[in-house]
């Protein structure tokens, strides 16, 4: 399927008028459409809320649209949890699921009532000692270990990651924080990423609830909501054919069904804490063609780099790249699209199959909404664009600025030379 930008190269100008390119620009109303599908797709379970996944796109304006359709903010650092609380999403608005996790966090989070969720046994006695008490509601994050293989061939590997508990441990969290006073528990599972198949849920789903089921019966426990977590993924590829969220929240139904409904467990709540699903078809980095180099391959140098998009350099992430204006011609040119940083890898694309690129022409890099902006940083002096946001009826505004090289010295503030950098 041929990739549709959200804009066109007129808008694209009309925009860099008043924000030079490079810029993220987000399609709010490709984001209002899709967290309404969302919501229409679980609207069978009663207690159903998505919990943004922040850092995907830590922007304000970004999390009060969403939260317009009801979804929370999942929250995994002190800055997110802030950023949450100050957009006045609260309380058990707030999925708060970290790992290694300073312990002033957990007194923010439980400050702020949001819910608790453990990656650790060792965290039920630290979380205990830095509160003085256990929250009613809280929740636990499972691992169980080995691949975790699908119908259709995807897999992933739980064995090996960082997170989560075993079933033994969260047999004994679970114990050890109903003894502590907690009333309510939640399981929560984040098992494979970017999974590009209406499957995933259903099968995890079946995990979880599975094992929801052993622990209730095991411990006599009110299991209040079974925490899906993120992994719904993007068709970052033409050749990819995009989640449909109906079959997923159709599939989670199935599942909910015919385990719970026979052991009268049928008023569990589901929750998701998606990031990528939620943004990233919604949200490009557009940046202009500024250089062309040909030596043993043709190179087109753009105004962007790795810094303000990190994905295809740290994962080899594909990201789809259509030069606005050229939509309908052959793509019979072969370029490496790079950024300026010194490092080789700073390259959006290689060896990709392009219209001829004549420089000014504007690229428009997909897919870009979710860990995109928020992944970047600033290696070689290289400053972090602004973002832009689309509205629906075709005026747009920035929803954060462009950094300035006084960013860049800010936390240099103390001493005489940055003193100097920062007058400039
Ligand atoms: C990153 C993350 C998510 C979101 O993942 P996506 O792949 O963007 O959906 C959800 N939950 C937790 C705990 C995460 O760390």
């Amino acid at each position: 399927m041929k990739k549709k930008p959200f804009i066109t190269l007129e808008k694209a100008k009309e925009i860099a008028e008043q924000y030079p390119t490079p810029y993220y620009v987000y399609d709010e109303a490709g984001i209002r459409r899709n967290a309404e599908n969302v919501y229409k797709a679980f609207a069978w379970n009663k207690g159903f809320r998505e919990y943004f996944a922040v850092k995907a796109t830590p922007n304000p304006f970004i999390l009060q649209i969403l939260s317009e359709y009801g979804c929370g903010c999942d929250c995994s650092s002190m800055a997110e949890l802030m950023l949450s609380d100050a957009c006045g999403i609260k309380g058990h608005k707030i999925m708060f699921s970290s790992n290694d996790t300073p312990v002033e966090e957990y007194r923010y989070a439980d400050q702020l009532g949001a819910i608790i969720n453990l990656d650790d046994l060792s965290d039920v006695k630290i979380l205990k000692a830095t509160l003085g008490h256990v929250p009613e509601t809280i929740c636990c994050r499972y691992n169980p270990g080995g691949v975790f293989k699908m119908s259709n061939g995807i897999m992933d590997n739980p064995g090996d990651a960082k997170y989560g508990m075993s079933e033994e441990q969260m047999t004994e969290a679970f114990r050890e924080l109903k003894a502590g006073g907690a009333k309510h528990f939640g399981i929560h599972a984040f098992l494979a990423s970017n999974t590009v198949t209406n499957d995933y849920y259903p099968q995890l789903a079946e995990e979880l609830f599975s094992l929801a089921v052993r622990l209730k019966k095991k411990l006599d426990i009110d299991i209040r909501f079974i925490n899906l977590s993120g992994g719904v993924g993007v068709a970052y590829k033409p050749d990819q054919t995009p989640n449909d969220i109906f079959k997923i929240g159709e599939g989670v139904h199935q599942v909910y069904d015919r385990i719970f409904k026979p052991e009268g467990m049928d008023d569990i709540a589901i929750y998701t804490e998606m990031g990528r699903f939620m943004l990233g078809p919604y949200g490009a980095l557009v940046t202009r063609a500024v250089h062309e180099k040909k030596t043993y391959k043709d190179y087109i140098g753009c105004d962007a780099c790795a810094s303000n998009l990190m994905r295809p350099m740290m994962y080899g992430a594909y990201h789809h790249i259509t030069v606005l204006g050229k939509e309908d011609l052959p793509d019979d040119h072969v370029y490496d699209v790079t950024g300026a940083l010194c490092e080789n890898s700073d390259k959006f694309a290689i060896d990709r199959k392009l219209p001829k690129i004549d420089l000014g022409d504007y690229l428009y890099i997909h897919d870009t909404g979710a860990h995109g902006h928020s992944m970047g940083y600033q290696y070689n002096g290289r400053l972090r664009s602004a973002e832009i946001l689309l509205h629906e009826d075709g005026t747009f505004s920035m929803i954060r600025r462009a950094e300035t090289t006084n960013d860049y010295f800010a936390t240099l503030d103390f001493c005489d030379v940055g003193k100097k950098l920062l007058r400039k």
